[in-house]
C-alpha cells in the first residue's frame, strides 16, 4: 500500500527533518514494508536516503531558467528528489493551475521518469449536480494524461473532503474507486479527511491502494498510525 503525507505550507525545515527522522525510526523499528511518501513544502526539501520517499509538492516544467518563484528539475536533482505531486486540488483552484499547464508539468517529469502522483476529485457544486456530471469533470482531469505511465500514481480527491472533516460514505470510496479503475490500473489513493479514526476503515476498501493525508498528517505519531493500519491489512492479505 502507499501511505502518502502532503504537508503543504506547513512544517518548518527544522520541524520536517524531526518528522522526517521519527517516521524513518518507526517505520524500521516496526518493520513496516509499505511504500510512504512524504510531501513537505518547497524549502523543507532535503535529501534523505531510508524508507521514507521524499517528493515534491510542486515543481514547474522546466530544469532551471527565468521563471521567478519556481522550482526546476535541478533544485530537485540536488536534493535527489524524483517524485512529484501533481493537480492537487489547492493548486487547481487556489493557485489557477488548469488542465494545460498539469498536462505540460506531467509530461516533463514523465521523461524523466519521476513517480507521479496526479490528483483528482470534483468540487461540491459538481458533486450535487448528479452522478454523471460528476463523471464528466473526472474524466476530463484524465485528459492528456498518459494513464499507463508505469510510474504513475492517482489520487481521488474529492474537492469538498480536504480539510474539511467530511467524507464520502465508505460506500461512495468504493464505487467511484471501482468506476476509476476502469481508467486506469494505476495504484489509487484516496484523500479527503482521512484520520486516524478512519485511515483503518477506507484502507480495507476494495479498490483503496493507499491514501493521501494533509491534517491529520501533520501530528507524526497520527501518521504512524495510519501506516501500521496499512502494514497489518497487507499481512492480513
Ligand atoms: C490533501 O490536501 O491532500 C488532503 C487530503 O488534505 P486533508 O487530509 O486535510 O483533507
Amino acid at each position: 500500500m502507499i501511505i502518502a503525507a502532503n504537508l503543504k505550507t506547513n512544517l518548518t525545515r527544522k520541524q520536517t527533518a524531526k518528522y522526517v527522522d521519527e517516521l524513518e525510526s518507526f517505520l524500521n523499528k516496526n518493520k513496516i514494508s509499505q511504500e510512504v511518501l512524504v510531501f513537505p513544502a518547497a524549502s523543507s526539501l532535503n535529501a534523505h536516503s531510508g524508507k521514507v520517499v521524499i517528493g515534491a509538492q510542486n515543481a514547474y516544467a522546466t530544469v532551471n531558467g527565468a521563471f521567478t518563484g519556481e522550482t526546476g528539475k535541478e533544485h530537485l536533482d540536488e536534493f535527489g528528489i524524483n517524485t512529484i505531486l501533481i493537480g492537487h486540488s489547492e493548486r487547481r483552484h487556489i493557485l489557477g493551475e488548469s488542465q494545460e499547464e498539469l498536462i505540460k508539468k506531467f509530461n516533463f517529469y514523465k521523461e524523466l521518469g519521476f513517480k507521479i502522483v496526479y490528483c483528482i476529485g470534483e468540487p461540491l457544486e459538481i458533486r450535487e449536480a448528479g452522478h454523471e456530471p460528476m463523471m464528466e469533470y473526472i474524466s476530463a482531469q484524465y485528459e492528456g494524461i498518459d494513464v499507463s505511465y508505469e510510474n504513475l500514481i492517482i489520487a481521488y480527491e474529492p474537492v469538498w473532503a480536504i480539510g474539511t472533516g467530511l467524507t464520502p460514505t465508505l460506500e461512495e470510496i468504493e464505487s467511484i474507486h471501482k468506476e476509476l479503475k476502469k481508467k486506469s490500473s494505476a495504484p489509487l489513493l484516496y484523500g479527503g479527511s482521512v484520520k486516524v479514526t478512519n485511515a483503518k476503515d477506507v484502507l480495507a476498501l476494495d479498490n483503496v491502494d493507499g491514501i493521501l493525508v494533509g491534517s491529520a498528517a501533520l501530528y507524526v505519531d497520527h501518521f504512524c498510525t495510519m501506516c501500521e493500519y496499512a502494514q497489518s491489512i497487507e499481512n492480513k492479505n
